[in-house]
């Protein structure tokens, strides 16, 4: 007898400062990259699909995103530290 099955992983990547396009306020955004994977006796083996979203933390709206929108956001998020983290020059 042969289990498969899939098994849904979530990854918090990075929290953004955005305007919602739901609510329309300049809040927290959390953006997550959700994977799921192809399972053979519960041990995963591959990816089968993977979605990035964003969700706002003020109005709890989803949003999808394509990778490459994801991977921009995730480099804006590492270049802008957001408030009471912050990076001076030369360091
Ligand atoms: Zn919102």
């Amino acid at each position: 007898m042969i289990i498969f099955g899939t098994k849904g992983y979530l990854y918090q990547l990075a929290v953004l400062t955005l305007v919602c396009g739901h609510c329309g306020n300049p809040s927290a955004h959390m953006l997550r990259k959700r994977v799921t994977k192809f399972t053979l006796f519960f041990v995963p083996l591959f990816p089968v699909s993977t979605k990035y979203t964003t969700q706002c933390t003020f109005c709890g709206a989803e949003q999808r995103l394509t990778a490459p929108q994801a991977e921009q956001l995730q480099l804006q998020a590492a270049s802008a530290p957001s408030a009471g983290h912050q990076v001076r020059p030369g360091e």
